[in-house]
C-alpha cells in the first residue's frame, strides 16, 4: 500500500469492466476517490461503484464515448464537484476488432484510432489543461499494450493506434517535464478480461496462448492494477516518459526462449 494516495483522486476511463474497473477498485482500497466511466453498461457500472462503496471508498461515474470531445472535460469537472480537485488521469478505454488489412473497413480502422488514439489525446489534452492551469504536479497514464512494439498481424489498426500512444506519451512527458506533470504508460501482455473473453473461453485457444508467453501464465486484471498504483504513488516520483511492460515476458522474443532451443 501508498500512504500517500490516501484521498487524491483519480479519474479512469473505461472502467465498467477489465482493467479499468481493477484500476478503480485498486485505487479506492488504497483510499482515493474515484472518477469513472462507462460507455453503455450502465447496470455494470452500478456493481463496481457499489463494490466500491461496500469496502469503505468513494467512487462515482460519468457516462461516455472516450472519442467524443467534452468527456474528459465533464470527467475532470465531476472529479472538481465531487472531491475538490483532479490529481491523476488514467486513459484506459480502448477496443479491438479483427480485420485483415486489404479487407479492413475504413470506418473499423476510424473507431479503432478514435478510441484508442484520439481519446488518449482527448483525455491528455484535458488532463494537461487542468493541472497547467492550476500550477498541479499531476499525474497522466496511458493505457498501451504489447502491441506497441511487437507486431500483431489482424490487428495492424490495433498496433498501430498503441505506437501512437508510445510516441504520444514520450513527446507528452518531454514538454510536460518542466511542469512537473508525469506521464507514463503501461503494456500489458495477455490479461484475463473481458477483451480475451472468447480466447478464455476456448480451451485450445487458451493453451497456445498459454504456450506463447514465456511464464506461461495469463496475467490477472489485479497485476495491471498493481503497475498502476506504483505509478500514481509517490515511488514512481522521478519516472516519466516510459512504459511499463507487465506480460510475463511476452515481448522479449519468446521464439529465443530455453524451451525453443
Ligand atoms: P475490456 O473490453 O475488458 O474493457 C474495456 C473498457 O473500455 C470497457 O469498460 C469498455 O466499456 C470501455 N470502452 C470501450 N470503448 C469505449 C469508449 N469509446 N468510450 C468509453 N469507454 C469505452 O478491455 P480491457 O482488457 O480491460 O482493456 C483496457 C485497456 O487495456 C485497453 O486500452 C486495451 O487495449 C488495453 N490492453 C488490454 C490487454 C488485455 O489483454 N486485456 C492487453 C494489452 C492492452
Amino acid at each position: 500500500n501508498y500512504p500517500e494516495l490516501k484521498g487524491k483522486v483519480a479519474v479512469i476511463t473505461g472502467s465498467s469492466k477489465g482493467l479499468g474497473r481493477a484500476i478503480g477498485e485498486r485505487y479506492a482500497k488504497e483510499g482515493m476517490n474515484v472518477v469513472l466511466n462507462y460507455r453503455s453498461s450502465e447496470k455494470e457500472m452500478e456493481e463496481v461503484i457499489r463494490g466500491i462503496e461496500a469496502g469503505g471508498g468513494k467512487a462515482v461515474a460519468v457516462k461516455g464515448d472516450v472519442s467524443e470531445e467534452g468527456l474528459a472535460e465533464k470527467m475532470i469537472e465531476k472529479a472538481i464537484s465531487e472531491f475538490g480537485k483532479m490529481d491523476l488521469f488514467v486513459n484506459n478505454a480502448g477496443v479491438q476488432v479483427e480485420a485483415k488489412t486489404h479487407e479492413m473497413e475504413f470506418d473499423n480502422w476510424k473507431q479503432i484510432i478514435d478510441v484508442n488514439l484520439n481519446g488518449t489525446f482527448l483525455g491528455v489534452r484535458a488532463a494537461l489543461k487542468y493541472f497547467v492551469e492550476h500550477e498541479i504536479e499531476g499525474n497522466i497514464i496511458n493505457m498501451s499494450s504489447v502491441h506497441e512494439v511487437i507486431p500483431r498481424p489482424g490487428y495492424t489498426h490495433y498496433a498501430a493506434s498503441k505506437g501512437g500512444v508510445k510516441m504520444f506519451t514520450k513527446s507528452v512527458a518531454l514538454e510536460y517535464a518542466p511542469n512537473h506533470i508525469r506521464v507514463n504508460a503501461i503494456a500489458p501482455g495477455a490479461i484475463d478480461t473481458p477483451i480475451n473473453e472468447e480466447t478464455m473461453n476456448d480451451p485450445e485457444d487458451k493453451e497456445g496462448l498459454e504456450a506463447l508467453i514465456p511464464s506461461h501464465a495469463i496475467g490477472k486484471p489485479e497485476q495491471i492494477a498493481a503497475v498502476a498504483a506504483w505509478l500514481a504513488s509517490d515511488e514512481s516520483s522521478y519516472v516519466t516518459g516510459t512504459t511499463i511492460f507487465a506480460d510475463g515476458g511476452l515481448s522479449l522474443y519468446p521464439s529465443f526462449g530455453p524451451e525453443n532451443k
